[in-house]
């Protein structure tokens, strides 16, 4: 299952990486984009933050699904009802009960799928999914070969930030990098950037 308290410390790591990397964000997506995904993701998660303290969930599910909510609601951007999907597929396989790393990888693969199912990115196309997947990958790897909770968690970090660091030299495919075509190439994406924040947010959470 997944824990209430571990899950809600994540969620709050995530909006605080989220706040104090917003201007990186931003930056990130002026290259590429329209200039708002540190803005888009800050409001989001601000306004989850706020939507915790308001309505304080009592299991797992409940927490997750009111992240997913929030974040389609305040968030229009692309990222907006990407991330929401992630959460409200992790509500939907959500249990209740000690966190493990089978669990955990269980999970965020369906945040994954959903996020797949919605924007329809395949890996390689400059997305979040490019930091997702790898991430996904290595939880899957290091489960099967029984690493703990925090081994596995410090394991899809690091993939995570190699999927980011691997979007640089791609050509956006997918949402409004695309439009820029080969003038894409040679920027980190803004949206795999956030993605690794959000895995690197379980580590210290979680692990
Ligand atoms: P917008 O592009 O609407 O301004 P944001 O700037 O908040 O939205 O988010 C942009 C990020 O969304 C991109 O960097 C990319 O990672 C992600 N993204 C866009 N379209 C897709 C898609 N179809 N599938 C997965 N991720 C996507
Ligand atoms: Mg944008
Ligand atoms: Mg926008």
């Amino acid at each position: 299952g997944l824990d209430l308290s571990a899950l809600e410390s994540w969620i709050r790591e995530f909006a605080r990486l989220v706040a104090d990397r917003r201007d990186e964000l931003t930056e990130l997506d002026s290259a590429i984009g329209d200039a708002d995904h540190g803005a888009n993701m800050d409001r989001g998660m601000s306004a989850v933050v706020t939507a915790l303290e308001a309505t304080p969930p009592t299991d797992p599910a409940a927490l997750l699904k009111q992240v997913g909510m929030t974040l389609v609601s305040k968030v229009g951007g692309a990222s907006g009802p990407l991330y929401g999907t992630l959460f409200l597929r992790m509500a939907g396989v959500a249990g209740d009960g000690t966190l493990d790393a089978e669990t955990w990888a269980r999970a965020l693969r369906a945040g994954l799928d959903g996020v797949v199912a919605r924007g329809k990115a395949e890996p390689g196309d400059k997305t979040m999914v490019d930091a997702l997947g790898p991430a996904c990958d290595a939880l899957d790897a290091a489960v099967a070969e029984g690493a703990s909770l925090g081994e596995a968690l410090r394991r899809s970090a690091a993939a995570a930030a190699q999927g980011r660091d691997g979007t640089v030299p791609m050509l956006a495919r997918k949402g409004r990098a695309s439009y820029l075509g080969e003038r894409s190439v040679g920027h980190q994406d803004p949206g795999a950037t956030s993605a690794t924040l959000l895995v690197d947010a379980a580590v210290t959470a979680l692990a």
